[in-house]
């Protein structure tokens, strides 16, 4: 058969054949970096740039001056102290004055390739060293022509590893290479974006782009590039998922739920517990647009902890009902699931209305009378945890699939789900992790999004404190109090890995500690270890108010909702992240009390946690929460961006290129809805583009 054929460009040449590289290096380069082609070098961009645009005179240097550069000879090489704990001195001189270089690493390989009396540009922190400025570890190039020409300047700093380092490929060593390859193919880069976008926009062309992105000639031009760059990125990205979704929209028929009836109209005029939100009653039109317009529905509904959407959703399942059709809601832990479904069915008891659960641990006789209902269309409503995703669960007519806690499906769970109706369900997916709005765009950006941004009326703001371990018995005698007027709480511990025998040991110990210090309380425990049928009877005690404290760890994390829990303290808060807090400070705050959040700490803690620790102290905000998490984490470690590919971004940056990524999305929004298909001349560019990239990505897009 004869192979496809691709049209082989300069771009696809093994890196091996770049002048300078070999296949020696090759090999480290494509093992290290993933460097394989002219193209990946290309793509290869600096991470950081130096300002190496002046020459210090070794006189005017002090000690407050940050990294800077003096040229001068090396005068006298010194190796001092004993074998293993080696100092290398040197003494470099310009025509106004001596300072020191040190290394304490390295020294063989460093001296052998010093040679005394050669002129050296040298570059690196000054300090004061004994009464003399020293450098050390200074970054050093022989002083020659082509040497001057490359670290004068802003100069690029790339990413090496020891390995290449050894080959030669320092910084330096890479930059060397770019600049060689952009020598050559220079002249075959073309423009990616069509003419009248780059005048429009005042981008920098795109060959200039790459050149000054490795070579830029000044900041300006830096700026400019990677402007350029950025935008290209983040411009394809939400040129790819808009027009996934307008694609969607026009091909792919949903169920056309036209009307509103007596389900909706009697639970809302007879058992709506409270009115609605603004927000709610917002995010439920937008809902109802939605199902009744003939596609199907994509939705993503945030809300922060508390916020409501368990009534947006059983409302939406109403209008589902009222259709004539079935409703699932799938939750990521059986605990969940089962709270769920009290709720719902406590909220619709009066109505007639059949609805069941379905979880791991369901027994099998009961499981089945369960599945004949849904195949034959008498049971409107399953709730249940991943159980529903099994082959045999099948529906008479499923219209709406909700899902909780998105998060914790992966996409193939997802998709099982939506594929057992034909056409597809309409799908409302509900995050309590508010996702900031750069991520959202990225991770959702081919779906529609519903915020609700208010919280119902009433509520008291959570009080945040933090508190050193030292501080326990202070932190207890409070507790005791609220106790006593008729609260309960919860202790978190946490808990990293099922297998750390110290993390539990540390529960335990807690666990103990605490039936001590409130013998006039009931405490309850529940971790990953308790099984599951033993987990729920505690769960439904802490419920019952049968029990006061209840220590766990991030078991309970998602969605358990025990409105008298007023108090939550959280051991070792430096454990966990951001988001984690914020969703455990959630579980308090659900009622007219007044909420606290103790956050637990040792005096000594690393930066990251303070900033941690702060921020939650600051804010209530989940939002805000998030840009921070974001800000601090960076995406590659936030929830849900292992699968989604965000991570494939080589130059753009979610947390700081906020403005870049909405701009770009307006852009892609107006071409399309202009030129749907991107058939016209002027946008050719573009689809071949697309073309492109589609065929290098996986289809990680999807998100039902
Ligand atoms: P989440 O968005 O975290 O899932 P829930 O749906 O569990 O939040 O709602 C949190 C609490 O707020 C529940 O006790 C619920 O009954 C209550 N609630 C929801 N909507 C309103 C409202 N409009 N007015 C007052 N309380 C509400
Ligand atoms: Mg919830």
């Amino acid at each position: 058969m004869p192979l496809p054929t691709k049209s082989i460009s300069v771009f696809d040449t093994p890196i091996e054949y770049l002048k300078g590289v070999g296949s020696q290096r090759a090999v480290a380069l494509g093992k290290d970096l993933n460097i394989h082609t002219f193209k990946d070098l290309l793509y290869f961009y600096p991470f950081r740039y130096v300002d190496r645009t002046r020459i210090y005179k070794i006189k005017e240097i002090n000690a407050e001056l940050p990294y800077i550069q003096v040229c001068g000879k090396i005068t006298h090489v010194e190796i001092t102290g004993p074998k293993r704990r080696q100092r290398m001195e040197a003494d470099l001189e310009d025509d106004t004055g001596r300072i020191q270089l040190v290394w304490f690493q390295g020294i063989n390989w460093v001296s052998k390739k010093m040679r005394p009396d050669a002129a050296y540009i040298v570059f690196g922190k000054p300090s004061v060293f004994k009464g003399k400025f020293t450098i050390s570890h200074p970054s050093m190039e022989e002083m020659t022509k082509e040497n001057l020409e490359i670290v004068k300047g802003l100069q690029p700093v790339y990413s090496t590893t020891e390995m290449l380092k050894s080959k030669g490929l320092e910084s330096n060593g890479i930059l060397r290479l770019e600049r060689e390859l952009l020598s050559k193919i220079e002249d075959e880069i073309t423009e990616t974006l069509p003419t009248y976008m780059v005048e429009k926009l005042r981008l920098m062309p795109r060959k200039e782009a790459l050149k000054n992105i490795h070579l830029p000639t000044s900041i300006e031009k830096l700026n400019q590039a990677q402007f350029r760059l950025k935008f290209e990125e983040l411009f394809y990205m939400q040129l790819r998922l808009l027009r996934n979704k307008t694609e969607r929209e026009v091909t792919v028929k949903g169920f056309v739920f036209s009307k509103v009836d007596q389900y909706v109209n009697d639970f809302y005029h007879r058992y709506l517990p409270f009115p609605l939100t603004e927000a709610q009653k917002r995010v439920i039109r937008e809902i109802r647009q939605d199902m009744g317009s003939g596609k199907q529905m994509n939705r993503l509904l945030q809300g922060d902890v508390g916020s409501g959407k368990t009534l947006v959703a059983l409302l939406c399942m109403l209008i589902a009902i009222d259709n004539g059709f079935q409703c699932c809601m799938m939750a990521p832990t059986e605990i969940l699931a089962m709270q769920h479904y009290a709720t719902l069915k406590e909220s619709l008891k009066d109505m007639p209305v059949r609805i069941s659960l379905i979880t791991g641990s369901k027994k099998e006789t009961e499981r089945k009378i369960i599945h004949e209902e849904l195949e034959n269309g008498q049971m409107q409503i399953v709730v249940g945890t991943h159980a529903l995703i099994e082959d045999r669960v099948k529906f008479s007519n499923l219209g709406l699939v909700i899902i909780d806690e998105q998060h914790r499906f992966g996409v193939n769970q997802r998709a099982r789900l939506w594929q057992k109706s034909s056409p597809a369900p309409h799908v409302l997916v509900m995050t309590a992790t508010p996702i900031p709005r750069t991520l959202a765009m990225t991770l959702y950006g081919d779906i529609d999004t519903s915020v609700i941004d208010e919280m119902p009326p009433g509520r008291i703001p959570i009080k945040t404190v933090h508190k050193y371990d030292s501080k326990r018995s202070e932190v207890f005698s409070f507790i005791k109090k609220e106790l006593q007027k008729g609260r309960q709480a919860y202790v978190i511990y946490p808990f990293i890995e099922e297998s750390e025998n110290s993390d539990i040991e540390n529960l335990i110990e807690g666990y103990e500690e605490i039936q001590k210090a409130f013998p006039a309380n009931t405490v309850g425990m529940v971790h990953g270890r308790v099984k599951l049928a033993e987990r729920e009877r505690t769960m439904a005690k802490f419920v019952a108010n049968q029990i006061q404290i209840l220590v766990a760890t991030t078991v309970i994390e998602v969605g358990v909702n025990v409105p008298n829990a007023s108090i939550i303290l959280i051991e070792s808060a430096q454990k966990f992240g951001l988001s984690q807090l914020h969703q455990l400070r959630g579980r308090v705050g659900r009622s007219t009390h007044q909420s606290y959040c103790i956050l637990m700490t040792p005096y000594e803690r690393g930066a990251d946690a303070k900033a941690r620790i702060s921020i939650m102290v600051a804010t209530n905000d989940g939002f805000e929460i998030s840009e921070e998490d974001l800000r601090l984490r960076g995406p590659g470690d936030m929830m849900g961006t292992q699968q989604s590919g965000v991570l494939d971004l080589k130059i753009a940056n979610l947390a700081k290129d906020s403005s870049i990524l909405r701009q770009a999305r307006i852009i892609a929004s107006e071409i399309l809805s202009e030129d749907r298909s991107l058939a016209s001349e002027k946008n050719h560019v573009l689809a071949e583009q697309l073309k492109q990239i589609q065929q290098e990505k996986a289809d990680w897009s999807r998100i039902s």
